[in-house]
């Protein structure tokens, strides 16, 4: 039997993945999908709590989420599906001197880079978001152009993009092996079969390691396990997501915001973190999570929890993706190491590595690709990752 031959092959169908796919086949690339879940989506992505924004501290992934909230925001009006994407922005909230310095430190930084964010007092920051507890505030920054939508929405809408664009998708097969000849790629090993590519995207998220090592390479990408929570829905009574960094005993930041339907979807991250693969829930996270929401915004009090979930962060050492082609494999691009971010990236990431596999990079693209090149210094880690 003759091996299948594709112009790329891009393994995981995720928040990265699929928008990569989709946006080759829109360049007219013959793509396949390879997963090792049952449908798109199964893997973090699914686990996101849906929020996306552009206002990072860091110029390369700034551009890749504007690309992506341009793309998040007309879906609807392009393609007509629903995605639940809502322009509520991003409160980041001060109650102490400490987190007022450090957000009015980094806000410099983020308007030298053109976003539109703005310090607002505690007075009217009150006015964007009435339920905040008003002892003690100091005010906080807000950026009304960031939001959130479904990343099952997102996804599903992209994959159905993608084969209508022509790209093949085969479910429940992981692949095992990267096939190499004299220095280039030239196809996968998978349980099921094999498939033939000079060009191949790791988009395998948090399990890319021990892809990228099947094709005789390393990346330090590390998963670590953070927990979310949704509530029933409720009148619409929030409009940003509201993010307080104030660490506390076993947590750093947490962050929730109200979903276009009416729920409250929350996240928080570990401290220390917690390394590994496991996604069972805890029983740890809800009690943790609900005292400091309620205590930020009492009403809460008042809204049932519905269910929790643990999902995995594709974590590197400076917090920032690695994307490009390898130095040393041809044809072999790494799309990994998103990070908590990897939603909100997956579009404007998926955008440019089509520009980059053929050829048509733009103004602008090859700065990205230094800034998140798999050749970089890891050393340094961006203010709010
Ligand atoms: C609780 C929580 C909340 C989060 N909230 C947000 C948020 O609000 N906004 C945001 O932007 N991000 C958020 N994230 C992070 C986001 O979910 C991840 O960064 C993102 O999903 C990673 O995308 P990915 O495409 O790299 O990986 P995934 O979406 O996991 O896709 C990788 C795919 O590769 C497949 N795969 C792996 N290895 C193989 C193989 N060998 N063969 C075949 N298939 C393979 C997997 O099955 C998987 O489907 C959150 C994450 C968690 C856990």
């Amino acid at each position: 039997m003759s091996t299948a031959v594709y112009d790329a092959i891009v393994v995981g169908a995720g928040s990265v993945g699929m928008p990569t796919a989709m946006s080759l086949a829109e360049r007219g690339v013959k793509v396949l999908v390879l997963d090792q879940f049952p449908s798109p989506g199964q893997g973090s992505n699914k686990c996101a709590i849906g929020g996306i924004r552009a206002t990072h501290s860091q110029a390369a992934k700034i551009k890749l989420c504007l690309e992506s909230i341009r793309v998040f925001s007309t879906w609807q009006e392009t393609h007509s599906d629903e995605l639940e994407w809502l322009r509520g922005g991003y409160v980041f909230v001060a109650y102490r001197d400490k987190e007022e310095a450090l957000l009015k430190d980094l806000l410099k930084v983020q308007k030298s880079f053109g976003l539109n964010i703005e310090w607002y007092d505690a007075k009217e920051l009150l006015k964007i978001a009435p339920a905040l507890k008003p002892e003690g505030l100091r005010g906080g920054t807000f950026s009304p152009e960031d939001g959130s939508a479904s990343p099952m929405r997102s996804c599903l809408a992209f994959y159905r993009r993608a084969r209508e664009l022509g790209v093949e998708c085969r479910f429940g097969e992981r692949v095992t092996g990267i096939i190499r000849r004299r220095g280039t790629v030239v196809g996968v090993r998978t349980d099921k079969g094999g498939y033939a590519s000079e060009t191949l995207v790791n988009a395998a998220g948090a399990w890319c390691r021990s892809l990228a090592q099947a094709g005789g390479l390393d990346v330090p990408v590390q998963p670590d396990s953070h927990e979310a929570g949704i509530t029933e829905p409720v009148a619409p009574f929030l409009g940003p997501m509201v993010v307080d960094i104030r660490p506390t005993p076993g947590a750093h930041n947490y962050y929730f915001y109200q979903h276009k339907p009416g729920q409250v979807i929350f996240c928080i991250t570990p401290d220390p973190p917690i390394v590994g693969t496991d996604r069972r829930e805890t029983s740890t996270f809800l009690p943790m999570v609900a005292r400091r929401m309620v205590d930020l915004m009492p009403r809460l009090a008042n809204v049932k929890v519905r269910r929790t979930w643990r999902g995995l962060y594709p974590m590197t050492p400076d917090g920032s993706p690695i994307l490009g082609r390898s130095a040393t494999l041809n044809g072999y691009v790494h799309a990994v190491g998103m990070c908590g971010q990897g939603y909100m990236l997956g579009p404007g990431v998926g955008a440019l590595l089509a520009r980059l596999v053929t050829d048509s990079l733009e103004d602008g693209d090859s700065a990205i690709l230094d800034e998140l090149s798999p050749d970089r210094q890891l050393g340094t880690v961006e203010a709010l990752k």
